[in-house]
């Protein structure tokens, strides 16, 4: 054996040994077990944390340039692993969380001054924290909150969904080279290769974990509620549509359909039931078929339609975020040649296609004698969760009244349910709503400690 042939040899053994080892240590963004991954993230926090402004700028706009060319590769990967939703507008959503999720700039100080000296209220971190994913909007969850929790100074160690597990490793792990190839330090972001429902109750517990984001279904969000934790919770919301008599129609028909077929509503924020006052409900029903909607009639149609949407009291998770098509094959019903975009029927106010958060493009309709009564069964459906309702109407009075009494986290007037989270609209994205812990449209303020800076006697030079 010759020298070369010598070295080449010393250099596959060491390779070989030395690979394992790496892809185990801490020098990647992925673990085995939760322990390392969160004192991983810890170690980060620790340096990350004493590290300037100026680098939390420069990891935010790395992870903004480098993850657009790979936006349409995750909108594709989440649908097919999924199997929920269409790739089109998961692009979307992920654009827009990549784009408009706000960096540093949120972080607004705010100052006091007076005869007695000066106060800095400002936003520091809190640590590591445990960001739980859920399965509707996997890749979108992770650029939002990644960007909003970064931007505040902190670390995190997501939980996504098991069944959304290959598409959220491949983003997880994108994210932390980018961010250690911006500043140099490594596992900002951390994940399990193998992620599980126990692991997520295991990292719950965790002495390093210094805040809890759970977005996701009641039962994930209350097990946070439950840790003993400081919880955001971000929970499930059942999102009613109000039409009365003085609404555009025409407008309107376009605003529903549109935001209730967004990612064949996915969205938690998507409208889940129209109630629209009888004098324009005709009208509204039939401009809603001109943009795409295929009204489903006859009682026996939709009841077989409701008997494979719902089951037991629950969405049957088999056709959540199905298409269309896939839903009126499912239930046996006859199809059209072209995709309706979004499936409508006439139910009465307690159907539990109305009642229950289907998360289907499946927009069952009620009609109302009036706005009041409209009002009354909006406030029933949304069910307190403080969540997201829409309304469509010209009578400033009436909106006011609405969105004063609903009391939701998001409530768009007269536009599409998706304009809640900054999708051609005003306003920054996120794909975080808080609505159970009260604290809104998450954003890096959120996930930050707001603390009190006092000196005495000085500083106030006016
Ligand atoms: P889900 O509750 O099934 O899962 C959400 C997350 O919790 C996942 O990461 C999952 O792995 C984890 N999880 C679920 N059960 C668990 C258990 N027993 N132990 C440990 N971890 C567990 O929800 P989903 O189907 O992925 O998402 C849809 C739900 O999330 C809907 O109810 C929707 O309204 C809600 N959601 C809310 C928001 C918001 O911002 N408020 C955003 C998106 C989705």
């Amino acid at each position: 054996m010759n020298s070369n042939e010598l070295e080449s040899l010393i250099r596959t053994i060491l390779s070989e040994k030395l690979e394992p080892a790496r892809r185990e240590n801490t020098t990647s963004a992925l673990f085995d077990q939760v322990d390392q991954a969160i004192e991983a993230a810890h170690t980060a926090f620790l340096t990350y944390q004493q590290s300037p402004l100026k680098v939390r700028k420069t990891v935010i706009a790395a992870i903004r340039h480098e993850l657009i060319p790979h936006l349409r590769e995750l909108a594709e990967r989440g649908a097919k692993e999924t199997g929920m939703g269409n790739a089109e507008d998961k692009y979307l959503k992920n654009r827009v969380a990549l784009e408009k999720t706000p960096g540093v700039e949120d972080l607004i100080t705010e100052a006091l001054t007076g005869d007695e000296g000066m106060v800095l209220f400002e936003y520091s971190p809190f640590g590591v924290i445990g960001s739980v994913a859920p399965s509707t909007n996997p890749t979108e969850t992770i650029i939002n909150n990644c960007i909003s929790m970064l931007a505040a100074g902190n670390t995190v160690f997501f939980s996504p969904h098991p069944g959304a597990k290959d598409v959220s490793l491949w983003l997880v792990e994108k994210i932390e080279s980018i961010a250690f190839t911006a500043c140099g330090i490594h596992n900002l972001v951390t994940c399990l290769r193998e992620p599980s429902f126990e692991s997520t109750q295991q990292m719950m517990q965790h002495p390093l974990i210094a805040l809890l984001a759970i977005t996701g279904g009641p039962a994930i969000v209350n097990m946070g509620l439950k840790s003993g934790k400081k919880t955001i919770g971000a929970g499930a919301g059942n999102p009613p549509s109000l039409v009365d008599e003085t609404a555009v129609l025409d407008k309107a028909a376009q605003d529903i359909v549109s935001g209730a077929s967004f990612d064949y509503n996915l969205p938690c924020t998507a409208e889940k039931s129209l109630i629209v006052v009888e004098s324009v409900a005709s009208a509204l029903l039939a401009e809603m078929q001109k943009c795409g909607a295929l009204l489903v009639s006859g009682a026996e149609n939709i009841d077989k339609l409701r008997k494979v949407a719902i089951i037991d009291g629950h969405a049957n998770k088999v056709l959540v975020g199905k298409s269309p098509l896939a839903l009126l094959k499912a239930a046996g019903l006859p199809t059209p040649d072209r995709e309706p975009r979004l499936l409508i029927m006439e139910v009465s106010a307690d159907d539990q296609l109305v009642t229950v958060e289907q998360l289907m493009p499946i927009l069952p309709v009620v009609r109302v004698p009036d706005y009041d009564t409209g009002l009354a069964l909006a406030l029933k459906v949304e069910g307190g969760l403080h969540h997201t309702a829409t309304m469509h109407s010209q009578n400033v009075s009436r909106l006011n009244q609405a969105a004063q009494r609903l009391q939701t986290s998001i409530f768009v007037k007269n536009g599409p349910s998706y304009a809640g989270i900054g999708v051609g609209a005003e306003g920054f994205a996120t794909f975080t709503i808080a609505t159970p812990t009260g604290e809104g449209t998450t954003s890096a303020r959120t996930f930050a400690r707001h603390r009190r800076c006092v000196l005495a006697n000085a500083f106030s030079i006016r």
